[in-house]
Formats: structure tokens, C-alpha cells, sequence
């Protein structure tokens, strides 16, 4: 894959960055080289004595033999003592010779210079450092670039580690999101014959913007568009463009247009671009990085503006917050096309489904459209995590083909937790749990409109959960009336409601099932106006469309009456909802202590045992 380099690197991104390292190594260096050398001096062993000891050892027959300099004499023990074999004095005595005479020393009379050894104390460390210095050197080369880069090319785009020349995936790998797939049919068109495709004068749009939820399959979208139509695909994440070094994210879009251009008709596929396109002046002031964030941005979009649709290029972009994104990136001419990658419906689930369960070896009983019916609300990640979650339980009981079982054990255990059956609970808050649990069933079987219960068990589960009811939409729903969400409201209070009933007391069992219920009540009076007296207007600040959830924005924008209106308004809802709950369960009083008896037994109650179970609930009372 190696491209041959445009051109030497330009701009202050290679050199810049490289100052500050060859400083601090070079100041590494000398210290390693002291270091260094100290120690070569003292593995020499060398003991150094006063003369008069030395004169001492040489009557004792102790020194084997001396080289005496013009100052010093070094020399050799017989024997090592204290672990060193060799000796310096500093010399003395003038009638040397005869005394080693005298006691039959073997002597030489060369005057021996230190230079050598000095050399070489201070030569190998430093030829040591030089050579990592170079190693290093060498492997900045390479991660800078290929070879002729030289270590001034750091700056130089990463985008081309990421080129393929072809892309397994295509179309066929993506699935549930038609409107998506027939928006991108005309680039792949494009991309397999650019010319022709300006014979009218149309021109393609330069860059097309994949927003939708996280997991939606954005990316696997853009690489099915290059695998399609049989084009290199570039691929760059955003927050691989903000550099620490102001000018270096610059230089790196710069290369990696260049180096498109060179290889058109081709994709650049930028993930994640709000990383980048970031609205400018909107991340938080001051922060390291922002000039340098600015800058990069400010690049693309003068090589979005700068380069010919007609070439063959086109640029693909995703984002799950294009809320956030810089406005000037979206105007025409640049990400003027935007495709949403929405959440798959059901079929669109049963789609995704069968692409995933290609890969794993399925029993006949495995229903795509069932499955898909047990998961609204799943990415095609999620489902492709489903698949994978099923084919693990399947392995782990040794099975040969993944089966239904298998799929509803992994939905399970992906919406609910993983079974914690070693956390024992004394048989009293077993009860508490089975009635709580029992009063969730009861209400959702009552009232209507509610999603039938799937599964009813006291098997701890995840983080927190003592047990759990497992409801199971029929179908997927995008408009809830007020009815049903009060039901909805009703039956997440049945737990505590139960409780209540039966044990009058208030437990800590709820406290999830609370937090959700007001939730849902807040959104009813502030997002959905759906109480008279607050009338139409809503209190939300913001909202990110594609994740459904509100922004903060610091501060509320209404008055601190209204919001005392909004506070009275929520609680009212929870409040009624829990009357309700209570009014119901004590009208089946009976069914709800059979129910937690048989739930004590059993520990986990099917659909089929429940229905049996409620045949004879009695609906809820009239209100008034
Ligand atoms: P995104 O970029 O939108 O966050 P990805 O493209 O990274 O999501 O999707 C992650 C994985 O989920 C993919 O590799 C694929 O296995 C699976 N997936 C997601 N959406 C789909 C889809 N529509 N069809 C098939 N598989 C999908
Ligand atoms: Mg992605
Ligand atoms: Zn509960």
C-alpha cells in the first residue's frame, strides 16, 4: 500500500514538532552518558589504597604485579580482597625498585597512560546514545511516512494507512435501511462512470452527510457505497484531525484530498465528524486545541470548495449530532446532501437479522420476524450483538445449531442483565419481590393498551434488578396517546403499589421504577403539553433530534411560577398513576397473592402460565 509522496512536506507541522523532542533527548542523553560512564569506571574493581597499605601488602607477598606510572602505580592483587582484583596508590617511595626486588614482585617500569581507559568511559555510553538516537530516529521515518518522507513528514496525513483498494463489503451487507441504500444508489452510479454522469450538466453533490443514531450502520454504509461501486476507499475519524500541534490536522486534510485526487474516482469517508466540525466558537472557551480544531475545519472546507465533483471524488460524512455541527459545513455545495440512517423498524430488524444469521449456524426453528418482533427499539448493532450474544449461549450449552431459545435467553440477557443466581435473597424480601413483580404483570395485563407480558421471574439480574416483568411491545409504536402513557405510568407504580397493599410499607424495591415513571410524567407536561392546565406551550430547551433526549442548557427559560405549575403537574400524574395501581391490585387481591406464590415456587413464569393465571382479573374500577 505504499503511495509514492506527493511532495516534501510543507507548513511548520514536521519540523515544529520535532524540536521539543531532539531537546529533551539530548538532555536525556548526557546524563545517561554519566551515568554510564561512572558505572564503567567502577565495574573496572579497582581499590584504591593509601601507599603505606600498599607498601604493607607488597612485604605480605600480597601483590602480584604493578605497572607503575609517572604518579600512580595500578596493579594486580594475588588474592581479590573485598571483591576487587586490582589496585591504585598513589606513589611515594622513590627506591621503588629495590623493595620490589626485595620481596620478588614482578615489575614493569612502563609508564602507563590513563588516556585509554578514559576514552572509552566516555566513547561507549555515547556511541550508546547515538545509536538509539538514530534507531529512534529511524522509526519516526517510518511512522511518518514512507521511505524518502524522512522524520520531517509527522505531519503528514494518516489518512493513507486507512486506503483500501477494495472494500469487501457491498450493499447486500447492509439491510433495513432502504431509503438510505436508494439515496446512495445515484453516488455509486456516479462513482462507476463519472463522465457520462455530467453529460446533462447535473453535477453530483461534492460531499453527502450520514446522520442517524449511534449503531445505525453509518459506517458500514459508507464502506458498502466504495465496496459497491468498486472504488479505493480513504477513511478518516474526525478526532484523528485534532492535533495537538496547531497546523499538523490542517496539513493532514490537505494530504489526504491530495491524495484522493490521485486515485479518483474514489470515496473519502470522514466517521464521526462532529469531532471536527464542531461548531466554531461553540466547544469551551480557552481549551487547548481549539485554534487547532479551528484550523482543520477551516481546511476542509476550502478543499470541500476547492476540488471538481467532476473528478470522480466523492466525500461521505457521519454524525450523530449534526445538531452540533458547524453550519458552514452544510450549506450548498459542501454537505449539502444529508441521508438519514434511521432505527430499523420491524421489518427492517428481520432484514438485518437475516444478514447477520448468514454468519452463524441457525437451527430451522429461528424465526427472523419473531426475533425481530421481541427487539424494537435495536440498532443493526445491537442486532448483530444479538446474533453473536445468541450463538454464545447456544455454544455454552453445547448445542449444535443456535436455536429460538437461544434468541429469547440473549434478549433477555441484553435487555434485562445478566442472571445473577448466586445473590441470595432471604425468603422475606423473596416474597416482597415476587408481589412486586406480580403487581408490574397484573397491571399490564389489566389495563389496556399496555405491552403484554412476556416473562415474569425473581432471578436477580444486572446491576440492580431483584427481578423483573419482561413486557414485549407488538409492534413498533411512534405515537403514544395520554391514555397510554398513564397506563404506562400505572403499571411501573404496580410494583410499589403491591407492595404497599400487602406488606404496607414502602421499600427501596421501586426506586427504579420511580426515577422512570417521573421521567415519563415530566415529559408528558413539559414535552408533550398533555395537561390542560399548562396548556399547548412546551418547556423543553432543546432537543437532539436523532437521540431523543433533551439538552441541557444551564438555565431553564421560564418563570419560577411555571415552573412550580410544572413540578404540581408531574407529581399529580405519578400520584394518580399509584392510586390507580393500588385501586386495581386490591380489586385482584387473590390473583396477586396466588401469583407471588406460584412466582416463589417456580422463581420464572412464561406467557403461557400468566395468561392462565389472569384469566379472572377484574378490569379496573370506574373512575370516580
Ligand atoms: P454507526 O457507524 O452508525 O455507529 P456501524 O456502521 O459502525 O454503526 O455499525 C456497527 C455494526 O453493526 C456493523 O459493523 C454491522 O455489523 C452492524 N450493523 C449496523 N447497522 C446495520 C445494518 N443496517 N445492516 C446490517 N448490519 C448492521
Ligand atoms: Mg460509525
Ligand atoms: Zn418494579
Amino acid at each position: 500500500m505504499a503511495e509514492p509522496r506527493p511532495k516534501p512536506p510543507d507548513g511548520p507541522s514536521g519540523g515544529s514538532r520535532l524540536i521539543p523532542f531532539h531537546v529533551a533527548y539530548l538532555a536525556l542523553a548526557l546524563l545517561g552518558v554519566f551515568l554510564l560512564r561512572d558505572l564503567w569506571v567502577q565495574s573496572q574493581a579497582v581499590a584504591p589504597i593509601p601507599y603505606s597499605e600498599f607498601q604493607q601488602l607488597l612485604r605480605e607477598g600480597q601483590i602480584a604485579e604493578v605497572l607503575v606510572g609517572s604518579d600512580e602505580i595500578r596493579g594486580e592483587f594475588r588474592e581479590e580482597r573485598d571483591g576487587k582484583a586490582r589496585f591504585v596508590t598513589t606513589r611515594v617511595e622513590p627506591d621503588l625498585a629495590a623493595d620490589l626486588e626485595k620481596y620478588d614482585v614482578e615489575y614493569a617500569g612502563r609508564i602507563e597512560s590513563d588516556f585509554l581507559p578514559t576514552l572509552l568511559s566516555w566513547v561507549l555510553p555515547v556511541l550508546f546514545f547515538v545509536a538509539i538516537w538514530m534507531f529512534l530516529l529511524r522509526r519516526m521515518m517510518s511512522a511518518g511516512g514512507g521511505p524518502g518522507g524522512g522524520f520531517m513528514a509527522i505531519g503528514k496525513s494518516k489518512a493513507k494507512v486507512y486506503v483500501e483498494k477494495s472494500v469487501g463489503v457491498t450493499f447486500a451487507d447492509v439491510a433495513g435501511v432502504d431509503e438510505a441504500k436508494a439515496e446512495l444508489e445515484e453516488i455509486v452510479a456516479f462513482l462507476k462512470d463519472p463522465r457520462s454522469y455530467g453529460r446533462l450538466g447535473a453535477r453530483m453533490p461534492k460531499g453527502v452527510l450520514l446522520i442517524g443514531p449511534p449503531g445505525t450502520g453509518k459506517t458500514l454504509l459508507a464502506r458498502a457505497v466504495a465496496g459497491q461501486a468498486g472504488v479505493p476507499f480513504f477513511s478518516v475519524t474526525g478526532s484523528e484531525f485534532v492535533e495537538m500541534f496547531v497546523g499538523v490536522g490542517a496539513a493532514r486534510v490537505r494530504d489526504l484530498f491530495e491524495q484522493a485526487r490521485g486515485q479518483a474516482p474514489c470515496i473519502i469517508f470522514i466517521d464521526e465528524l462532529d469531532a471536527l466540525g464542531r461548531a466554531r466558537g461553540a466547544g469551551p472557551a480557552g481549551f487547548g486545541g481549539h485554534d487547532e480544531k479551528e484550523q482543520t475545519l477551516n481546511q476542509l472546507l476550502v478543499e470541500l470548495d476547492g476540488f471538481d465533483p467532476s473528478s470522480g471524488i466523492v466525500i461521505l460524512a457521519a454524525s450523530n449530532r449534526p445538531e452540533i455541527l458547524d453550519p458552514a459545513l452544510l450549506r450548498a455545495g459542501r454537505f449539502d446532501r444529508q441521508v438519514l440512517v434511521d432505527r430499523p423498524d420491524k421489518l427492517g430488524r428481520a432484514a438485518i437479522l437475516r444478514v447477520h444469521l448468514r454468519k452463524v449456524d441457525v437451527a430451522p426453528d429461528v424465526d427472523p420476524d419473531a426475533v425481530a418482533a421481541l427487539t424494537p427499539g435495536f440498532t443493526g448493532a445491537d442486532l448483530a450483538n444479538l446474533v453473536n450474544e445468541a450463538a454464545l449461549v447456544a455454544t455454552r450449552r453445547r448445542a449444535d445449531a443456535v436455536h429460538a431459545t437461544d434468541f429469547t435467553q440473549a434478549v433477555e440477557r441484553i435487555v434485562a442483565g445478566l442472571e445473577k443466581r448466586n445473590r441470595l435473597l432471604i425468603p422475606r424480601e423473596r416474597e416482597v419481590v415476587a408481589h412486586h413483580e406480580m403487581g408490574h404483570a397484573i397491571l399490564a395485563s389489566v389495563l389496556p393498551g399496555c405491552d403484554p407480558v412476556h416473562k415474569v421471574s425473581i432471578i436477580p439480574r444486572g446491576v440492580g434488578a431483584l427481578g423483573y416483568t419482561l413486557q414485549r411491545p407488538t409492534e413498533d409504536r411512534f405515537l403514544m396517546t395520554r391514555a397510554e402513557l398513564e397506563n404506562k405510568l400505572a403499571v411501573l407504580l404496580g410494583g410499589r403499589a403491591a407492595e404497599r397493599l400487602v406488606y404496607d410499607h414502602l421499600s427501596t424495591g421501586a426506586a427504579d421504577d420511580l426515577a422512570r415513571a417521573t421521567e415519563i410524567a415530566h415529559d408528558m407536561v413539559v414535552r408533550y403539553a398533555m395537561v390542560p392546565e399548562l396548556g399547548n406551550a412546551t418547556w423543553v430547551n432543546e432537543t437532539a433530534p436523532y437521540l431523543g433526549m433533551t439538552v441541557p442548557r444551564g438555565a431553564r427559560e421560564y418563570s419560577e411560577e411555571t415552573a412550580r405549575e410544572i413540578d404540581c403537574a408531574v407529581r399529580e400524574l405519578v400520584d394518580r398513576a399509584f392510586d390507580r395501581a393500588l385501586a386495581v391490585l386490591e380489586r385482584n387481591r387473590a390473583i396477586l397473592g396466588g401469583g407471588a406464590r406460584r412466582l416463589l415456587d417456580e422463581e420464572t413464569l412464561g406467557q403461557d402460565a400468566l395468561e392462565a393465571l389472569f384469566e379472572k382479573l377484574e378490569p379496573e374500577p370506574e373512575a370516580g
